[in-house]
């Protein structure tokens, strides 16, 4: 036992500590807390674990949760999860989880019934990597010590992520501990242990057995890490990246034809996830970083003189986000629609700084970008990498002309939210018809016009456009209008 300066001055530990007396069992503080402590990062969820002599029952973690809430409070809600075996109640910002020692495998979402009061050994047995495994004792003998049978604390030291027993076991156990590796090597910037990374290697195929939901998870953590990147790399690398990701995988390798080859998709996109992640903490950013150029297996080709193209890859690619995100139970709302527009947009802004830069074009992409227009222009800056770093810097240049005439068109003109001035329900009223393709055909003429800056964004200028328009298609001014 080793004597290390965790801070316990938060009143919550004194009240568990004299309520764990009370009852006369012991109680630690266990995993995440103990870690992220050690480590100086903020954390808010405290788990404790206690332990019972072999002959009590078995709800002493219940226990514990409520008579600590008491000793607070007198009317904090405790919610009980029975099945776990598990208490948890909230205070001052804090979550806290209770529950008791275990002896078998660790399942923090699992029905089974609770078969036997555990050591404190073995509930950190159960535990996935040596820097989760730490306790700190709260009990008086020994308060604030910490229990590190495994080295986690080197572990921590080292930057190092290892399971605690042999990890082919821990995995088979929970197959889910895999990716949770690679989330907190990604997190912490730490590297996993050669034996427990050839483990993952080798149990691979296990991650199947586990709920999208637990994956995605941990997926969503990786893309929201620092520097996201190196996460997908050691998923690629375990063979990981095939099973859950298949799309993203086939990113990955360059053809050659006749000496030429193309990018590789996969590094390119990592560099652009990374790049995103400087300017943005968004998921839903990153997500359209990841997925922006995820066509473009499919439409690859070689063409005689121009060499390889990816034709249309942004618009299979936006076809491919609802596919992609039903199938990860991602959110199939405005999340999901707003990285399908952005892999649907992105090459617009690009496309303006190869040709001579119209108000026209600008203000269609005021018009259909909307609201959205920073993050695409952000992810579009993203998306410019090369080696050459020359070549990067002229892009840039150019790439914030267009963001300044950007600025220049929708100060004049305020296309960023039009609509235009004239509804369906004005042409069928005027020319007396009902809805049908016509309608349809006024309206975008006259949405054109406008963005084209042949008429005003004005309601006159507009119903007379529809005059002209209606009468182009034998329409007539109606007698009740
Ligand atoms: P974070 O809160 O950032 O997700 P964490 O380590 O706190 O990280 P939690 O899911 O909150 O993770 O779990 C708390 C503790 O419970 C962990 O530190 C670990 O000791 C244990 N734990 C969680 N999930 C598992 C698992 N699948 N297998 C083994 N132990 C786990
Ligand atoms: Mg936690």
């Amino acid at each position: 036992m080793k004597a290390v300066a965790i801070d316990l001055s938060h009143p919550i530990f004194l009240h568990v500590s004299q309520a764990a007396a009370r009852l006369g069992i012991d109680v630690y503080v266990v995993g995440g807390y103990v870690r992220d402590q050690l480590l100086g990062r903020p954390c808010k969820d405290i788990d404790f674990v206690t332990v019972a002599p072999a002959s009590a029952h078995q709800q002493h973690g219940m226990e514990l949760a409520r008579l600590t809430a008491s000793l607070i409070h007198q009317d904090l809600q405790v919610n009980y999860f029975k099945n776990f075996g598990t208490a948890q109640f909230r205070w001052e910002g804090l979550d806290l989880e209770f529950v008791g020692a275990r002896k078998e495998s660790y399942m923090r979402h699992s029905r089974k019934p609770i078969v036997e009061n555990g050591t404190l050994r073995d509930d950190q047995n159960r535990r996935d990597f040596t820097i989760n495994a730490l306790a700190v004792s709260l009990n008086s003998a020994s308060y604030g010590q910490l229990i590190d049978p495994f080295g986690g604390l080197g572990d921590l030291e080292k930057k190092i992520i290892r399971t605690p027993l042999n990890p082919d076991l821990t995995f088979s156990d929970d197959p889910l501990r895999m990716m949770r590796a690679i989330r907190f090597a990604t997190q912490l910037g730490f590297t996993i242990h050669p034996e427990t990374f050839e483990a993952i290697k080798r149990n691979r195929e296990r991650i199947q057995i586990v709920s999208q939901e637990r994956i995605t998870d941990e997926l969503n953590k990786i893309i929201l890490a620092p520097k996201p990147s190196s996460g997908f790399l050691l998923l690629e690398e375990s063979g990981l990246l095939r099973i859950i990701f298949p799309e993203l995988q086939a990113l990955k390798g360059v053809e050659n034809y006749e000496g030429k080859g193309h990018k590789d998709n996969f590094y390119h996109t990592l560099q652009v996830l990374d790049n995103i992640t400087k300017v943005s903490q968004d998921l839903w950013l990153r997500w359209a970083a990841l997925l922006h150029d995820i066509a473009k297996p499919q439409t690859k080709k070689f063409v005689e003189g121009i060499g390889w193209t990816f034709h249309s890859h942004e618009i299979l690619g936006s076809k491919m986000v609802p596919k992609i995100f039903a199938r990860m139970k991602l959110p199939m709302g405005q999340e999901m629609r707003f990285v399908r527009k952005l892999v649907y947009l992105h090459l617009r802004p690009i496309a303006l700084t190869k040709e001579e830069i119209t108000d026209s074009a600008l203000r269609r992409l005021l018009f259909e970008a909307g609201d959205d227009l920073e993050s695409l222009l952000s992810l579009c800056e993203a998306d410019i990498t090369s080696k050459n770093r020359e070549k990067v810097k002229r892009y840039l240049i150019k790439f914030e002309q267009v963001r300044e005439r950007l600025k220049e068109v929708e100060e004049k003109d305020r296309i960023r939210n039009f609509q235009p001035p004239i509804t369906g329900e004005i042409i069928m009223q005027y020319f007396g018809i009902k809805p049908g393709k016509e309608v349809g055909v006024i309206k975008e003429e006259i949405k054109d016009a406008i963005l084209d800056g042949k008429i005003r964004n004005d309601y006159d200028e507009a119903f007379q456009l529809m005059i002209e328009l209606g009468k182009k298609l034998g329409l007539k001014k109606s007698d009740q209008a």
